[in-house]
């Protein structure tokens, strides 16, 4: 696992992680395909969904009428080709090595954007039968990455899921949420201010479920770092 984790994190071959053009030795990707990526601009401050630039209030309708778990959302990509393309691969060795340049990317959106940094961050966890047949949780690898480098605890294995639900994607909304309903449990230490770290934040059930978990057990601010953000269907 550690050797995996250094693995993603050097960029060994010198060489665009999409086009396999040269690229300075540290850059992950050419400063052509670094442009051409679907960067999300204007968000939602609390749960990411794209804004027009004009809007000035910085917080959806969604949000307003409804305010969800946590307190805020940093999302670095629009799930649009071609992260829409790539993150799927990056729940399989073979696609590993994109693992870093997105996290490198959260990393620097994070660095941009001046915030109160949380006292841990935590991987939304997959159930130990996923894990035994991937051998690996890619939001922990993301994770692990932030945590190296903001110097910010990671707590691993205290957010668990106990449940071996059905895959998200193939369900209504309502399916969506009986589905994850008590799947996770948390049995770290109390502490007020953590980010939740994902991959990809879809329709929000998951992570959702896992700030009502956090919550109950005392936890007072809740950050959601991801790489992308699926906009809404509307
Ligand atoms: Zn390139
Ligand atoms: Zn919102």
């Amino acid at each position: 696992m550690t050797s995996l984790f250094k693995n993603i994190c050097t960029n060994i071959n010198h060489k665009c992680a999409l086009c396999s053009k040269s690229t300075s030795s540290k850059a992950f990707l050419c400063p052509e395909c670094l442009e051409d990526l679907p960067w999300l601009r204007s968000a939602c401050h609390i749960c990411a969904l794209p804004l027009s630039v004009t809007d000035t209030m910085h917080i959806c309708g969604q949000c307003l009428k409804s305010p969800p778990p946590f307190d805020s959302t940093q999302a670095v990509f629009l799930y649009r080709f071609p992260v829409s393309a790539i993150i799927p691969k990056i729940k399989h060795q073979a696609g590993l090595h994109h693992t870093a340049w997105l996290a490198d990317c959260l990393l620097k959106r994070l660095l941009h954007r001046p915030q109160a940094w949380p006292d841990a961050i935590i991987p939304v966890p997959i159930h130990p039968l996923r894990l035994i047949g991937r051998g690996f949780n890619q939001s922990t690898l993301i994770a692990r990455y932030l945590s190296q480098h903001l110097q910010i605890p990671l707590l691993l294995n205290q957010l668990t899921k106990n449940k071996h639900t059905k895959s998200q994607s193939s369900l209504t909304a309502k399916q969506r949420r009986t589905n994850l309903q008590h799947a996770f449990s948390y049995h770290g230490p109390l502490i007020r201010h953590i980010a939740l770290v994902d991959d990809v934040v879809t329709t929000g059930t998951t992570v959702k479920e896992i700030c009502s978990t956090l919550r109950n057990a005392g936890i007072v601010r809740i950050d959601i770092w991801v790489i992308a953000r699926t906009p809404s269907p509307d």
